[in-house]
């Protein structure tokens, strides 16, 4: 078994002052696979002293060498893709393939736009002609505190840790406690990339200890969390009385409008995006809202699609769907899946328990509802599982209206073959992302949400002008 208790703080692997032991549980067998320490407060304590005592050296570091720095960290990235992948797919059940393709590339894409979004990024410019003596300063803003969950946790970590380091603020990352093992493995590649001690540091631990600690603690200037609603909001009350910078990545319940003139492989893209990762994305296109006329077509082909994807454990190679992430997330969806039932949604594919022949991991059965009301548990709340629901509607006026339906606002996805149609949806959908025709965003797109999704964009220029204060200087030459 995996042992891999110390921190890195301060340049150095550091065994904890105040830790207690945690069992790594791998999803695929239920079995322990690691055993980490959760941090206490005193761990915190010296992690962020380490970034408050690195933080002036690296804040008047020349931006051409915190770049310089990125690009050591996107070599050294490069080099341990493998260990990553293998990590990610035993700790949070990522089927192999995809953990390498998707989970793995998720990080190597982020990096690599950093490097090139900080190269043209204005760092320091005039107000305007009308004041040439004024100059704006986009500056560091301090000791950041980086908070990360489990679904996609190299994807996370690296658009939290790229856009502030290049921005010239020092960091604590505390990843989740179900998927520590990569996080740790991001740390050795901080450490090859020879950063000064103290910019970048981890402390492994929990929500309830390291992170509340970190949200509250009187040197952090800003907390950066991607996860769930609930810990969003308790962020940032904890954050409230040293009214620290919180940015926030929550949950969605992204809408995907297709409308009878959606292309012919509108239907199986939706089902195979909700199913990808075992649906344990926040931008998941969870419900399917169908126009009338495509509808009962819509909901048989939903139905085949799903019943084709197969499940099985992380370690195999393959195209199948891994297990979700633990025992609490796989009775919070079996619940989900009984309460459709129980609310009257009709069951086209999949259901409770288990899939034939795995009795043991936490595997789902790719699941469909059809006849889904915006009114039902499933079609209101995160399921976090492979589980799609499927609703009707008659005009575009109403798709829209049952769309922004939510009190999320993170991804809706339209699939149309009018373009004057997709622009004004595009204008009316109340969530920071549309994404149309299943055309992924480009390069360096800003990913956040509105509303209960969020508050904070992340990736590329917009990604490091989150982890920048604007100052604005006046007097700046001499008459
Ligand atoms: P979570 O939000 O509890 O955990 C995510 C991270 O937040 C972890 O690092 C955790 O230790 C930390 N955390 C938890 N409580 C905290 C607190 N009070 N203060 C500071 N940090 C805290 O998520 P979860 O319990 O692992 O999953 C539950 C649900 O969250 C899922 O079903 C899903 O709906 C949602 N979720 C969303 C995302 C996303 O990307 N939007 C990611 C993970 C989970």
């Amino acid at each position: 078994m995996i042992e891999k208790k110390q921190f890195y703080i301060n340049g150095a692997w550091v065994e904890p002052i105040d830790g207690r032991d945690h069992p790594v549980i791998d999803p695929s067998t239920e079995e322990p696979c690691a055993v980490i320490s959760l941090g206490g407060q005193a761990d915190t304590d010296a992690a962020v002293a380490a970034a408050k005592a690195a933080l002036p050296g690296w804040m008047a570091t020349p931006v051409e060498d915190r770049i310089a720095a990125l690009e050591r960290v996107y070599a050294a990235y490069k080099t341990r893709t493998e260990d990553l992948a293998r990590a990610m797919s035993t700790e949070m059940g990522a089927p192999i393939e995809m953990a390498r393709a998707s989970q793995v590339g998720a990080g190597i894409g982020h990096l690599k736009n950093f490097i090139a979004a900080a190269k043209a990024f204005e760092w320091e410019r005039p107000l305007g002609d009308h004041a040439p003596n004024d100059r704006l300063i986009m500056e560091a803003v301090g000791v950041c505190a980086l908070i990360t969950p489990w679904n996609w946790p190299m994807n996370q970590i690296t658009l939290k840790v790229g856009a502030a380091l290049v921005a010239g603020n020092t960091m604590v990352l505390k990843p989740s406690e179900e998927s520590p093992l990569d996080a740790m493995i991001f740390a050795e590649i901080m450490d090859a990339a020879d950063l000064p001690p103290g910019v970048f540091n981890l402390v492994n631990g929990d929500g309830a200890g390291v992170g509340s600690q970190l949200s509250s603690h009187a040197d952090v200037d800003m907390v950066s969390f991607t996860g769930s609603t609930r810990a969003g909001r308790l962020i940032s009350k904890a954050a409230a009385d040293t009214l620290k910078r919180v940015h926030l990545e929550l949950g969605g319940k992204g809408a995907n409008l297709i409308f009878a003139d959606a292309d012919e492989k509108a239907v199986k893209r939706g089902v195979l995006h909700m199913m990808n990762n075992t649906g344990q994305s926040c931008n998941a296109p969870s419900r399917m809202i169908v126009e009338a006329a495509r509808y009962d077509a819509a909901v048989e082909e939903a139905a085949a699609v799903a019943q084709k994807v197969t499940v099985g454990p992380a370690s195999e190679e393959g195209r199948h769907i891994g297990p979700v992430v633990n025992k609490v997330q796989w009775e919070k969806i079996q619940d989900l899946i009984q309460k459709g039932i129980d609310e009257g949604a009709r069951l086209v594919a999949g259901g409770p328990g288990r899939p034939d022949g795995l009795n043991k991991g936490f595997y789902v059965r790719p699941t469909v509802f059809a006849d889904v009301t915006q009114d039902m548990t499933i079609a209101r709340e995160e399921i976090f599982g492979p589980v799609l629901s499927i609703l009707k509607f008659d005009s575009e006026e109403q798709a829209v209206e049952m769309a922004n339906d939510t009190p999320y606002g993170l991804t809706n996805y339209v699939q149309s073959a009018d373009d004057a149609r997709r622009q004004r949806l595009a204008r009316q959908l109340r969530s920071g992302m549309v994404e149309m025709n299943g055309q992924s965003r480009g390069a360096g797109s800003p990913f956040g949400g509105m509303k209960m999704s969020g508050n904070g964009r992340e990736g590329g220029a917009y990604g490091i002008h989150d982890f920048v204060e604007v100052k604005a200087v006046s007097g700046w030459a001499a008459e």
